[in-house]
């Protein structure tokens, strides 16, 4: 859903006609909730995935979301080990930011950093295990 914009960000939602409150990311509330914003245009993300990709040793800079998709489109081929946790660590981190963002919007409170970090670590061990 991520990869085709297909999630019902409030930007896509104003777009449809439909009411929200704010068009504002519910998660830094400094710009549109777009998709490419919150996926990596969102500070919180990016800290975040640039934490992940920290704990896998790739050095490399947090880039836009179409800069990591192309990256992960034409690195992540194969059945290796590390590609492997590099495709679960991309979809627990597009799954952790959707999750995040609707936990703040329903709920009207977010997790700290820290704490998302390390239910996307649990996420991820999670689905190793399985
Ligand atoms: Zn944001």
């Amino acid at each position: 859903m991520a990869i085709l914009e297909r999630l019902p960000t409030r930007e896509r939602l104003l777009r449809m006609g439909i009411q929200v409150d704010s068009g504002l990311c519910v998660i830094c509330g400094r710009e549109m909730e777009k998709r490419n914003h919150l996926f990596l245009g969102c500070v919180y993300a990016k800290h975040l995935w640039g934490s992940i990709r920290s704990l896998c040793s790739l050095s490399r800079n947090v880039g836009s979301w179409g800069q990591e998709l192309d990256w992960a489109l034409s690195h992540l081929k194969g059945k290796s080990l590390i590609v492997l946790i590099l495709k679960l660590a991309w979809s627990c981190f597009v799954y952790s930011v959707w999750e995040e963002r609707n936990f703040r919007l329903f709920r009207g409170k977010g997790r700290l950093l820290k704490w998302f970090r390390y239910a996307l670590e649990e996420e991820i061990l999670a689905r190793w295990m399985l």
